[in-house]
């Protein structure tokens, strides 16, 4: 899908491997839902980026894209369940508005947090937190 869209996806991990406590099939679900979203909401051309490192004593995930951001008077809504910020803007990708409520719920199952930061024109940053 990626390919197709003309994203460039980097990533910067560690050498070696970060280990938290938390399900298996969860955790990853809510990455994919940050990768899935900078894809979808960033246009041809642009760039995602993941990264992982240790931070004290959290695992630090950070999903970054150059993509069409997220005005100010919407961040505090999009991780409710069904908020989208404009039907319009993204009327071909088809979402329900979920994708963030659940890695939300994730995330704070774990004991973790996840946050935004992000720039209409710019992109946006989502970093998710969890203790080991
Ligand atoms: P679904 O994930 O259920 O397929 P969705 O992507 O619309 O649908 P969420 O993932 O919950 O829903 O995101 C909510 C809204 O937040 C999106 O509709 C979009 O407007 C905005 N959004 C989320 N991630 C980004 C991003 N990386 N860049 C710009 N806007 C974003
Ligand atoms: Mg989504």
């Amino acid at each position: 899908q990626t390919a197709a869209r003309h994203l460039n996806l980097k990533s910067e991990l560690p050498l070696d491997p970060i280990l938290v406590q938390g399900e298996p099939d969860l955790l990853p679900m809510a990455v994919t839902n940050l990768l899935s979203n900078a894809c979808k909401y960033t246009p041809a051309g642009g760039m995602v980026q993941l990264r992982l490192f240790t931070d004290a004593c959290q695992a630090i995930i950070q999903v970054e894209d150059n993509g069409i951001g997220i005005p100010d008077a919407d961040l505090p809504y999009i991780f409710e369940r069904f908020y989208r910020v404009d039907k319009q803007r993204a009327k071909d990708t088809g979402g329900f508005g979920l994708g963030l409520a659940i890695a939300q719920q994730i995330i704070a199952a774990h004991g973790g947090h996840l946050s935004v930061k992000s720039e209409v024109g710019q992109g946006s940053m989502f970093q998710i937190e969890l203790p080991f």
